[in-house]
């Protein structure tokens, strides 16, 4: 148990223990919240969400005017971006774009990475592209070797595994990816919980009607990415689904829009995929903060594998992109106050997205252990 864990649980003892024991016999209510507290003491959920190339300039600047100006980029329709993300203020233009982030986050939890303030994070792998980011953010390892989306198996242990292996979270892991190549990167075969990724099928897990009806959503949708990656909602909604019928303890959801559409220089699909995955996410906290054993009992990472490039260059990503390594990291749940400061960081200071896997396990109490080298905490 995390000590901090351990202070709370001794305040609500002695919160409890002393008026019953002056009002005694006649305080069933304090008693049974009494109860009620430390039965709350459960080991804490994780859940991490990505979202695949979405950069740090949307997150802390909002819409980009000089894209959404860009015949090449707006989809011949600047008046839709303008009237859905335009705004003449910075704050106004972060909070249409991204109001979970801005209106929720930036208060209760922790957002980093906003390099107009010179609080940066990056990628500490060479390579600037997904399957790398992706084992990095959740091996805690920037193993160099991985240098290509078409990767073996990953030969490391990922920290969905490490809790995999613990009895609190025995058999209460899964993840959920739109891309198909979280099976090797989360290396399925060897980790022991389910990835459901591309087109594969929740009833795989769960053979309920909503399940039926998402997957057969999922086999006759649009396929814009062909069969290497499904849309966004299909990932959401089958996460979505086991995370409310399953109650897993530990939950990955990749989301790989922002970055598909940022290929193809379409920035309205681009800035709609992002907004979309903030409200999904904060669809997902209202849930956590609303559902016992989850509610103050949860840590959220939402992250990113890869920054992009500047101007002209936010279509691409790669070593040879300039900015392709800056990335940003948001953060939730109880006690973050240790860390400092709750809201945006606007302190100078260089954090790597090695340091993600050590920092939530850090946080949850259950420092994450492998036999790689992995990056240390963030405090
Ligand atoms: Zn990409």
């Amino acid at each position: 148990m995390p000590y901090f864990v351990n202070k709370t649980l001794k305040i609500n003892i002695l919160s409890v223990a002393i008026p019953f024991f002056i009002t005694f016999l006649s305080s069933n209510t304090v008693f049974s919240q009494g109860v009620k507290s430390v039965m709350n003491q459960q080991a804490p959920n994780l859940i991490i969400i990505t979202t695949d190339g979405y950069r740090w300039q949307e997150v802390f600047g909002g819409m980009d005017t000089s894209l959404a100006n860009n015949p090449k980029f707006n989809q011949g329709d600047s008046t839709y971006i303008y009237n859905k993300y335009g705004a003449t203020t910075l704050v106004d233009r972060q909070k249409k774009l991204m109001p979970f982030f801005w209106n929720q986050i930036a208060k209760e939890g922790m957002l980093f990475g906003n390099r107009n303030l010179n609080n940066k994070v990056d990628v500490a792998n060479p390579h600037w592209f997904s399957y790398p980011g992706y084992n990095e953010i959740l091996t805690g390892y920037p193993d160099t070797a991985i240098n290509s989306n078409e990767y073996k198996p990953n030969p490391h242990t990922n920290v969905f595994a490490f809790l995999n292996k613990q009895p609190d979270y025995k058999n209460k892991v899964v993840a959920f990816g739109a891309w198909d190549a979280f099976d090797r990167i989360l290396n399925e075969k060897v980790s022991g919980f389910p990835v459901i990724n591309g087109f594969e099928s929740i009833t795989q897990l769960l053979q309920d009607p909503v399940a039926i009806s998402i997957s057969e959503g999922l086999k006759d949708s649009y396929k814009p990415f062909k069969e290497v990656e499904c849309l966004d909602v299909y990932t959401h909604q089958q996460a979505m689904h086991y995370l409310q019928t399953k109650k897993p303890k530990a939950l990955y959801i990749s989301y790989g829009e922002t970055d598909e559409w940022a290929h193809h220089a379409h920035y309205r699909d681009y800035l709609d995929a992002a907004h979309q995955v903030d409200a999904w996410i904060a669809q997902i906290w209202n849930w956590v903060q609303h559902t016992p054993g989850y509610k103050d009992n949860t840590y959220l990472l939402v992250t990113t594998d890869h920054g992009r490039g500047f101007k002209d260059a936010w279509t691409d990503h790669g070593a040879e992109v300039n900015g392709a390594s800056s990335i940003w990291f948001a953060l939730m749940g109880p006690g973050l106050q240790k860390l400092g400061a709750l809201g945006e960081q606007s302190k100078e200071g260089q954090l790597f997205q090695k340091q993600l896997a050590a920092t939530m396990t850090k946080l949850m109490g259950n420092p994450f252990k492998a036999e790689h080298p992995i990056g240390e905490a963030i405090y």
